[in-house]
C-alpha cells in the first residue's frame, strides 16, 4: 500500500478519468476526496463505494470549480491534501469567431484556472509536511493543437505551463508538478458520441472508431481509465520523485506524429 495514510483530492471525479484515477489512487492505499459540482446521493454513494472496496477512507465535497472560491474551499474542506490532482474539466467546439465567449471563460475557468487555485490552497499544507504531489490531467491538445477549440487548447497549454512553473517553485521541497497529457480515452462521454458518429459516418462501431475518432492516434486504440490512473499513481510513487515539470503522454503515439 505505497500510498497509505496520503490524502488525495480529484477534482471533477465523479465520472470519467477523474473517477479512474481516484479508484487507482484508492487501491495504491491512499484517502480519496471526490468532487464535482452537484450534490446528489448518488455522488456521495460513490465515495462510500470506494471506501468499502478499497478500505480507505473516503468522502465526497461539492465544489463548482469554475468559481474561485470553491476551488480554494475545496482543498481547505478536505482538511489539505498530500496529493493533489486537477483533472475537472469541459469541452466546446467552434470557429473563434463564433466561440460564445461565456463557453470560452468557462473553459479557461475550469480547465485551468481552477488548478491555480487549488494549487495555492495546496502547497502551503504540503511544503508543512515536506511532501505534495500535484497531478494535472491535461491532454494532447496541451502540447499540439486542432482547429475549433480554441478555449480547449488554450486552457490545456496553460495547464502545461502552470505545472512548470509549480514545479520551480516548490522544487527541493519534496513536492513535484506533472502534467498527464491523454490521448482519446474511453470515458462515457466519448462511447456516448459513439452511436451519433456510426450514423454520420454510416459505418460500424469499430471502423468509426478506428478511422474517424482515432484518426490521430497511430495506435488506432483509445487509453482507458485505469492507465490513466496508473500513471498518477506512478507519479506519486517515490520511484517519479524527480520527476517534475514535465508531462506524460499517454497518447497511442498521437504527440510523436
Ligand atoms: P467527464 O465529462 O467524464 O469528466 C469531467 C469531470 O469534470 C466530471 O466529473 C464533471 O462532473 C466534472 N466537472 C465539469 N465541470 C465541473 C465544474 N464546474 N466543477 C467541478 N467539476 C466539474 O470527462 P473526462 O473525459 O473524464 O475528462 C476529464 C479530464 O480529462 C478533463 O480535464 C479533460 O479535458 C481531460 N481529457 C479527456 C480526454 C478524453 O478523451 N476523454 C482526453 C484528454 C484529456
Amino acid at each position: 500500500m505505497p500510498l497509505k495514510g496520503k490524502r488525495a483530492v480529484i477534482t471533477g471525479s465523479n465520472s470519467g478519468i477523474g473517477l479512474g484515477v481516484a479508484r487507482e489512487l484508492a487501491r495504491a492505499g491512499a484517502d480519496i476526496v471526490l468532487n464535482s459540482f452537484t450534490d446528489r446521493a448518488e455522488d456521495h454513494a460513490l465515495a462510500a463505494d470506494l471506501a468499502k472496496e478499497f478500505g480507505v477512507s473516503a468522502r465526497y465535497i461539492r465544489a463548482d470549480m469554475s468559481n474561485g472560491g470553491e476551488c480554494r474551499a475545496l482543498v481547505e474542506q478536505a482538511g489539505g491534501c498530500d496529493i493533489l490532482v486537477n483533472n475537472a474539466g469541459i469541452q466546446h467546439v467552434a470557429g473563434i469567431e463564433e466561440f460564445p465567449v461565456e463557453k470560452w471563460d468557462a473553459i479557461v475557468a475550469i480547465n485551468l484556472s481552477s488548478a491555480f487555485h487549488t494549487t495555492a490552497a495546496a502547497l502551503p499544507g504540503m511544503k508543512a509536511k515536506g511532501w505534495g504531489r500535484i497531478v494535472n490531467v491535461a491532454s494532447a491538445h496541451g502540447l499540439t493543437a486542432s482547429p475549433f477549440k480554441s478555449a480547449y487548447v488554450a486552457a490545456k497549454h496553460g495547464v502545461v505551463g502552470l505545472t512548470k512553473v509549480t514545479a520551480l517553485e516548490v522544487a527541493g521541497q519534496g513536492i513535484t508538478a506533472n502534467a498527464i497529457c491523454p490521448g482519446y480515452v474511453l470515458t462515457p462521454l466519448v462511447e456516448a458520441q459513439i452511436p451519433d458518429q456510426m450514423k454520420k459516418h454510416n459505418m460500424d462501431r469499430e471502423t468509426v472508431i478506428k478511422n474517424v475518432m482515432l484518426e490521430r492516434q497511430p495506435s488506432r486504440q483509445f487509453a482507458t481509465v485505469e492507465q490513466i490512473g496508473g500513471t498518477a499513481v506512478y507519479l506519486c510513487s517515490d520511484a517519479a520523485a524527480q520527476v517534475t515539470g514535465t508531462t506524460i503522454s499517454v497518447d497511442g503515439g498521437w504527440t510523436a506524429l
